[in-house]
């Protein structure tokens, strides 16, 4: 039997884990910390800081084909592990995804629309970016931001320098604010032949910069519906992508505005666990594995609901409703802010 590696060992990696365990695979994550949600269901685990060399060669050495549930790999890492085994998906969409300045410039690049943006890196270019983008805006860090962390909302010149020091000196981007009606995302996958499947677009509801909800259908017109899809396959065609992938995207009177890109399987995608035959998780392991892609045609209506910090409490009312579907990642510390699970709950299909 085939070995597959993961890089992370957080929920992502943990339901990668249980997905290619249903295919007959052997998982062995790479991962520094000790009690990991994904070291509870695979079967080897490397746990060793990510500029171990020896322990990545060794790692390398045991597994068949090598992915990832988070995108901040160090580029040293990929450095040791690409010339042992096939790592997927590849570096092009680190690189793009890691930084939100190539991201931008690459989305852009492509022909797709993004918000107004300009790189920063001292309070002379964060005043230049404001006279060209205008207010409302929001700095970011270019690198590690998530869950809305490393952000800052500026909407008046007074309140730029206050946001500068939240960057803490590191480089940063200036994003024009834009004015969606609603968020959606494309969860699209690409296998080694190239061929491309998208599930369904999910309808995301953001709380203080954590994604609270996802709801499938999402309100989408059929033509709003097909660009979303399009513009994802473009991407994954551009990068010659390999797995499954996220796109974040704004709806806007003039359009899809792209937000972001998430090159491994996404939070607003666990509706697909029970909206469909083939779930996100084994779609990326299939793709990974050379197989080909799965049915991900939608069955269901799903609303998801991601559990936070104290949502826990509402766990036992859960496990009683008719019609949900309970996701826990074994975390042994609930912390605000820490997902900690999610439900999704299955609506029945109306009655025509
Ligand atoms: P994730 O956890 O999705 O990786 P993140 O930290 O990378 O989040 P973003 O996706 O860039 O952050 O932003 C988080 C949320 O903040 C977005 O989903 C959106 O609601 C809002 N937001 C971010 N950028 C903009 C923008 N340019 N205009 C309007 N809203 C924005
Ligand atoms: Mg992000
Ligand atoms: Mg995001």
């Amino acid at each position: 039997g085939s070995v597959i590696g993961i890089l992370g060992g957080g929920q992502l990696g943990r339901m990668l884990a249980v997905a290619a365990s249903r295919l007959g695979f052997k998982t062995c994550i790479f991962e520094p910390g000790g009690d990991c949600p994904a070291s509870h269901v695979s079967n080897y685990h490397f746990q060793k800081p990510y500029d171990d060399e020896d322990a990545l060669r060794a790692f390398a050495e045991a597994v068949d084909v090598i992915t990832y549930e988070f995108e901040n790999i160090p580029t040293s890492a990929l450095d040791i592990l690409e010339p042992l085994k096939p790592v997927r998906p590849g570096r092009n969409a680190l690189r793009v995804s890691q930084d939100r300045l190539v991201e931008k410039a690459f989305l852009s690049d492509l022909g797709l629309k993004t918000a107004p943006f300009a790189a920063v890196d001292e309070a002379e270019d964060l005043a230049e970016g404001l006279s060209e983008i205008g207010f409302p805006a929001i700095l970011k860090t270019r690198r590690f931001g998530y869950d809305g962390k490393g952000q800052a909302r500026i909407n008046a010149a007074s309140e730029a320098e206050a946001a500068l020091e939240d960057m803490a000196g590191q480089p940063a981007i200036l994003e024009g604010f834009v004015n969606f009606s609603h968020e959606v995302s494309v969860i699209g996958a690409r296998g080694l032949d190239g061929s491309v499947a998208c599930f369904d677009p999910g309808e995301n509801v953001h709380e203080g910069g954590i994604l609270r909800t996802t709801t499938v259908p999402a309100r989408l017109s059929t033509k709003q519906r097909t660009d979303a899809v399009l513009l994802a396959g473009q991407i994954l065609n551009k990068l010659d992508y390999v797995g499954v992938m996220g796109v974040e995207l704004f709806v806007t009177e003039a359009g899809l505005v792209v937000n972001e890109i998430a090159p491994r399987v996404h939070n607003s995608g666990h509706w697909t666990q029970q909206g469909c035959t083939i779930d996100q998780f084994e779609q990326h392991i299939r793709a990974v594995a050379g197989w080909p892609l799965g049915d991900g045609g939608r069955y269901a209506d799903v609303v998801m609901e991601n559990l936070i910090g104290d949502d826990m409490d509402k766990v036992p009312a859960i496990a009683r409703e008719a019609g949900a579907a309970l996701h826990l990642y074994g975390k042994a510390e609930v912390k605000p802010g820490r997902k900690m699970g999610h439900v999704n709950r299955v609506v029945p299909a109306r009655q025509s």
